[in-house]
């Protein structure tokens, strides 16, 4: 198993994108451990992966540097090493421009882009300790979106802190390049998680999603967790620095599709 043996951490993993990938990542051997702030859905999720193997919930609040302290800690405490990190957690708050209140900006970037340089930072340097001592080089993954690159007027905290996190990754693996210790991101489109099912449930909505993605319809998790999971292997030993974009073709089209059934 292209895994085998390795130690992710996958923060936000409790639901949605970040429980696919602490799946697959279990599913291809390595031990995971699930860092969400909440507690009741990562112990559930905890409960629903242990039967395909090693996987431990710890709180984190990946805004706050002493809880990312204490995740890896205790991750190394569990399991005396981390070989792979996935920045998932992340937030939408919207709402327009002229009516944006500051806490929600600081809320959203604390988060999505300052929780993601907290925990690259922490744990890149227990992985840059391990290659001085002999250990092989880590990988970190950014999930990012098609907001880093594309914007929503009534998102912009958003569409800032996924734009900050495509700079996060070019920095990161350039500084990281050295210790071979890579850093990718992936940008997914539309995903059919718990932060898209209002826009799913609203028709119109779903049309706007569907009418600019040529593949025609919107992704799974596991089809994030599939990029992950290579991005993580050594399938990707001579990527870093790079976005990978799973969004069916969203990015690439410069007009809209037709949708069958439109209602709008
Ligand atoms: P989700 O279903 O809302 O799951 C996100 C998880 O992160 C939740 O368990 C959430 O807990 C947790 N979380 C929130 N704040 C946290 C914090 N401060 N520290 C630790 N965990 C925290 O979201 P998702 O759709 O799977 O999205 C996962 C990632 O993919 C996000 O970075 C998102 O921006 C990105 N993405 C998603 C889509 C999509 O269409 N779904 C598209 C592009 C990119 P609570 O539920 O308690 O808040």
């Amino acid at each position: 198993m292209s895994l085998e043996n390795k130690v992710a951490i996958v923060t936000g993993a409790a639901r949605g994108i970040g429980f696919a990938i602490a799946k697959r990542f279990i599913m291809d051997g390595a031990k995971v451990v699930i860092a969400d702030v909440d507690d009741e859905a990562g112990h559930a999720a905890e409960d629903d992966l242990k039967s395909l193997g090693e996987v431990t919930h710890i709180h984190c609040n990946v805004a706050e540097r002493l809880d990312v302290r204490n995740l890896v800690a205790e991750t190394l405490n569990a399991y005396g090493d981390i070989d792979v990190l996935v920045n998932n957690a992340g937030i939408v708050v919207g709402a327009e421009f002229l009516e944006l209140e500051e806490e929600d900006f600081d809320k959203v970037l604390s988060i999505n882009l300052k929780g993601a340089f907290l925990c690259s930072q922490a744990v890149a340097r227990h992985m840059v300790e391990s290659v001085e001592n002999g250990g092989s080089p880590g990988a970190i993954i950014n999930i990012s979106s098609i907001n880093s690159v594309v914007a929503i007027p009534n998102q912009l905290p958003y569409c800032v802190s996924k734009g900050g996190l495509s700079q996060l990754t070019k920095v990161t693996a350039l500084s990281l390049a050295p210790y071979g210790i890579r850093v990718n991101a992936i940008g997914p489109g539309s995903i059919m998680t718990d932060m898209l099912a209002a826009v799913n449930a609203d028709p119109a909505a779903r049309n706007r999603i569907l009418s600019r993605t040529p593949m025609e319809r919107i992704g799974e998790p596991s089809e994030i967790a599939g990029v992950a999971a290579f991005l993580a292997s050594s399938d990707a030993s001579y990527v870093t620095g790079q976005t990978i974009f799973a969004d069916g073709g969203r990015l690439p089209l410069n007009y809209t599709v037709a949708v069958p059934d439109d209602v709008s």
